[in-house]
This record gives C-alpha cells, structure tokens and sequence, in this order.
C-alpha cells in the first residue's frame, strides 16, 4: 500500500481517492508543482494534507478565507494533523506561541494569509523556517479575470524566487482557461502537474420551478426539507429580509445575511448557520465565498442569478460531503426583464454586453427543455454525454405540447397593436377582456380580440413567458416594457417553426433518497439513531467550539447509523473515521449505538 493511502485510511479514515486526488498527492511528492482546478467539494484539502503529513518539515498553505482558518485548522486537528494558523485576528501572544511552536519543529501544516507575506521582510523570516511545500488555496484570487480578484494575493508572485527548489500547487474551484493561465503565469509554475476536474456534481438535483409566488414556494421547499441546513440566494436585500422573515413566521430557524448588515452582524449570523444553530440562510450573494460547511442539503435561489458561472458557484455549496442534495432556481421572465434593466445602466459598453451575454445564457439554461447537467457542463466546456438522470428535466415526466397556436394568438395581437404593448393588456385582448383601456384604444374591434377567451388569464400568461424565454418575444425596458416579436417571433407567427411548451408532472422524491452503495450494501439506515448521533455530535462541537461538520460529517454519520458498530474496530470502519477521531469519539458515539441497540 502506498504511504499516501496509508495516511488517508488511518488519519481521514477514507478507503480510497477520490478521483485526481492520489496523482496530485503523487505529484508533489516527486517534487513537481500543481496546478488544480477541482469543483466546490473535490477534496482538495486532502491533496495538501497528506503532503504536509507525508514530507519531513513544514507545508505552508495560503488562504484568502481568514474567517475560516479558525475552522480549517480544527478540522486538521481533529483529524490528528499538527496545524497552525497566522492571521491578523490573533492576538500578540497566541502569533508569539505559534512561532515558538514552529520554530520548535512541532507543527506540519501552516494556515497563513496573504497580507502576511506581503509584509516587509516577511519572507526572509519564512525562510528561516524548513518549509517543504506550498499550496496556495482558492489560488482564482491571483487573476483580474477571477470573480474574486485580490491585490495582496500578487505578493505570491515572489514564493518562486524566494524558495526555487520548493514546489507550489494551486487549487481552485474556477473552471475558466484564461483564470487557469493566469495563475501559472503569475506564481511562475514550472511546467506544472495540470488537473482539471470534471466539473460534474453528482450529487446534486437540479431543479427550475416557474416563479408565481415566490415566499411561498420557498417555504413549502423547505418545509419538505425538514430539519436540514440550506441557503436562500435572493437578489435584493430587501428581498432577503422579507425572506427569512417569511421563513421564521412559519416556525423555520432562518437568519439574513447581506452587505447592510453589520460585519458583527453577519459574522455571527454565519456562525450560527455553521452551528446548525439555525437552518437556513437568507443571503444575497455576499454570502458563501468560502462557506466550509460539508452537510448544506439544498440550494434555492428565489431570483434569476447573473450568471451560470454564478449559479455554479452558489449551488456548488450544497453536497460537499458528497450526499444527494437539492438546487431549487424559481425562475418568471419578469426577472429576466428586471436584470436587463440594470444591465442596461452599466456605462462601459464591453461590461454591458458581457453582463447580457451571461443573463441570457442563464435565462436560457432555465427556460429551455434540455437536461441542466448537461447545459452546465456545456457551458464549462465539457463533454456531457447522455442525459443526466437526476435532474427535473430528466426525471419529471413531461408532456411535450404543441403550443404554436396559442403562441400565434398572443404575436398577432402583438403586431396588430403595432408592438406598443406590455403583456397584460395583450393577454386582455385575447381573452376579450372589458376594461377602460380596452375602449379607449379600440382593440375590442381587433380579429384577435376575445380569441382566447376559453383559456385562463395563467394559462395565457405561461405561454407568453414560455415565448419570451424561448426569445420568440422581448419585453422592451426601453419602451415601458412592450412586447417585441423577435426574428424566431415571426418564423412561429408566420407558421415556418412550431412552438412547444413543457408541461410538467413533478415525480420528485421529497426527501432525497438513499440510493448510495453504502446504504445498500448494509441495510437503510435508522433515522432515529441518526438523529441520536447528531445530537450527541452537535453537543460535542458545542462543548469544543467547532462547527459539527468538523467532528463528522453527514455523510459519516448516516453509514455509522447503517452499520451500527458497537466497538473500536467497527467505528474504525466507518468512512470519515481515522484512529485520531475513534480515539476522541467513540466513546461519545459507540454508548449511543448500544443504547439504541438495547445492549
Ligand atoms: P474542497 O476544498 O475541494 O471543496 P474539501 O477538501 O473540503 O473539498 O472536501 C470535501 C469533503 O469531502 C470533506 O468532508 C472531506 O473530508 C471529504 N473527502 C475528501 N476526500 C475524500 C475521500 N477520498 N473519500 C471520502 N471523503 C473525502
Ligand atoms: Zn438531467
């Protein structure tokens, strides 16, 4: 067995890799350097970890997330690794026992920021200490190009020249080329080890809901969700409040979490979401850069997001520790309106034509009937094979409609009243509606007037969204918002192209179901004993200060329910126990099982 698969079974108490992370481990052994670009969730912690266990000296790790080397290192230490941090929130005397600390040759695995290596001199301090390797995290921090672009990270450019002979891996969870060559180029990897990652998340259900009324979709979601960690993108802060405001009326734990609220505020709202002291998160997209919590079980967002690569990011959160999890987007083409007004007050026309580009591809990938894997990984440019199998597109059973003439009924009555028009008075004129307006024009006098009277005002209202996100029609934001007939608008009017609409039945599974291998293998396991186990972990992390996904994960929880061991070398064999952690934990969790067993 080779030693890297030793230290992950006895230290992580994993069986085996997961993919790419034995040839990245590999590879920075041999000395070489890395770069990495893995998804939200691929283990790359680990790629550092068994390193920094595996080499004689130190392996020094920059992080931009000063918030969360506090958890990171606890989490190493729970798993028996000797790690440290260095960040401006520690105190005089806690930086002074660190150094003392290193310079003893007691510590492996060093958590330092950015701005520290920026200082002056720093670096030839650095230099006094056996430092083997360097793993720059989140290393998308270094480009222009990267969504979360930060100057002190360009201080990283002077590592190489500072320590020629020490080898440097990057990791990042941003797909892009242009981010991945900018990270080689300003760290001056030589010829690196290149991983990247399928960008596929199995794990997560991908599911687009029409938006009609969104608080109460959003609550209904997570009502069937019971019980489980989850965040709630919403656009405006306004939103977000009027959300988890909603969401606690209703008896749901949920805090907000925006840019208005106070730093103070916030940092402990996310605590709490940490803590599973509260359930759900409403956030704007402030919210997540560098959430490390491994057990997120669903993802909604109540708005359209800007972008796929946003999306991506956001519902990239949930599933970490790799348990099926939910992405919910509500998605109305009145959003889609909404956004393109903002974009159209951005100044530098480059900006606004990359912002539309990036809205319509995303109104696309919710509005179109084609598998969201396979748009996602599309968009990463990767290949994506068959239909995915786990996602509403795939799994809902739907009824593919020919709807082309009811779609003529609307454009007709779009281009009789010569495209001045928003949608109401439209669905009101083929409904054959009485009103003022009505008269006052004289479109009661239309041939199209009263045409659809035999259909709902939400029936005609779907077809008219159904035609605006299949871009057959726009909404004109700079002309009070009129139905516009597109080029496609025309060929469907004028029968060259048929139109259809999806109408869905939803066969989703409430809850998600346990179809992993694992619970197959030993039996479903008891969700009472389930719930035991998480109060006893959610005790403990109390009493030792740590969130509970850092004494175990989900994950490891459910196949301990599963397999129930009721001593040392059972508990060994659960996934996510190494013999640090049995040593600490079993006798906490191994009485619970017994109990439970009637022992
Ligand atoms: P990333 O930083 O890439 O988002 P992490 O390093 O936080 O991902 O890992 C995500 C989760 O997967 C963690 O709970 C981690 O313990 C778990 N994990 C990592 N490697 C393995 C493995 N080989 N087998 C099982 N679980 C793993
Ligand atoms: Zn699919």
């Amino acid at each position: 067995m080779s030693n890297a698969l030793t230290i992950l079974k006895t230290r992580f108490g994993y069986d085996s890799f997961r993919p790419n992370q034995e040839e990245i481990i590999n590879a920075v052994l041999e000395g070489k350097d890395v770069f990495a670009s893995m998804p939200t969730g691929g283990g790359k912690s680990i790629c550092y970890q068994i390193p920094a266990l595996a080499l004689e000296g130190l392996t020094l790790v920059i992080s931009p997330l000063i918030a969360l080397m506090k958890d990171q290192v606890d989490a190493a230490v729970e798993s028996g690794i000797a790690a440290a941090y260095l960040n401006s929130t520690l105190k005089a005397d806690e930086a002074a026992s660190v150094y003392s600390r290193l310079y003893r040759g007691e510590i492996k695995l060093l958590y330092i920021s950015p701005e520290r290596l920026a200082l002056d001199g720093y670096l030839d301090k650095l230099k006094e200490l056996p430092i083997r390797f360097f793993a720059v995290d989140e290393a998308h921090c270094l480009s222009e190009w990267g969504h979360d672009f930060r100057p002190d990270y360009l201080s990283l450019a002077m590592l190489r020249d500072a320590f020629p002979g020490v080898p440097i891996a990057a990791f990042t969870a941003t797909a892009t080329k242009k981010v991945q060559k900018d990270i080689v180029r300003i760290l001056k990897l030589n010829d690196p080890f290149l991983i990247r990652a399928s960008f596929n998340r199995k794990e997560l259900y991908y599911r687009v809901d029409r938006k009609e009324k969104t608080l109460a979709q959003i609550s209904s979601f997570i009502k069937d969700h019971e019980g489980q960690a989850g965040i709630v993108y919403r656009t405006s802060r306004k939103d977000v409040e009027k959300t988890a405001a909603h969401l606690s009326e209703r008896g749901i734990r949920a805090l907000p979490y925006h840019a208005g609220l106070s730093q103070a505020l916030r940092a402990e709202n996310q605590e709490k979401f940490n803590n599973d002291d509260v359930q759900v998160i409403c956030a704007t997209i402030a919210f997540g850069m560098g959430i490390d919590k491994s057990n997120i079980r669903f993802v909604i967002h109540g708005d359209l997001p800007k972008s796929m690569e946003g999306y991506y990011q956001e519902t990239g959160r949930a599933g970490r520790d790799g348990l099926e999890s939910h992405c919910l987007l509500l998605y109305s083409a009145g959003d889609l309106v909404k956004q393109q007004y903002f974009i159209d007050q951005i100044a530098d026309p480059d900006e606004q034509k990359k912002a539309k580009e990036n809205l319509s591809r995303m109104a696309r990938f919710a509005a179109v009937n084609v598998c969201r894997r396979k748009q996602i990984l599309e968009y990463f440019d990767e290949s994506a094979g068959d239909d995915c199998g786990f996602c509403d597109i795939c799994t809902g059973s739907h009824e593919k409609i020919n709807a082309s003439v009811d779609a003529q009924k609307i454009l007709s009555a779009v281009m009789r009243t010569d495209e001045r028009f928003g949608l109401t008075h439209i669905i009101d004129i083929v409904q054959g509606a009485d009103t003022e307006k009505m008269r006052t024009t004289g479109h009661d006098a239309l041939k199209t007037y009263g045409v659809g009277k035999d259909k709902s005002k939400k029936w005609w209202r779907g077809i008219v969204e159904e035609l605006i996100s299949q871009e057959a029609a726009l909404q004109d934001t700079q002309a009070y918002n009129a139905l516009k007939i597109t080029e496609k608008g025309r060929r469907v009017l004028f029968g060259k192209e048929s139109f259809y609409i999806l109408k869905r039945e939803d066969t989703l599974p409430k809850q998600p179901s346990d179809q992993e291998d694992l619970f197959a293998k030993s039996g479903k396991y008891s969700t009472e004993l389930y719930d035991r186990l998480k109060e006893t972990r959610f005790l403990l992390a109390k009493k030792k200060g740590v969130p509970p996904y850092v004494i175990f994960s989900d994950k490891t929880l459910r196949e301990m329910a599963a397999l129930k061991p009721v001593d040392n070398s059972g508990f060994l064999r659960v996934s996510g126990v190494g013999e640090t952690k049995m040593e600490q934990y079993g006798p906490f969790f191994i009485p619970v099982i017994k109990e439970f067993l009637g022992y």
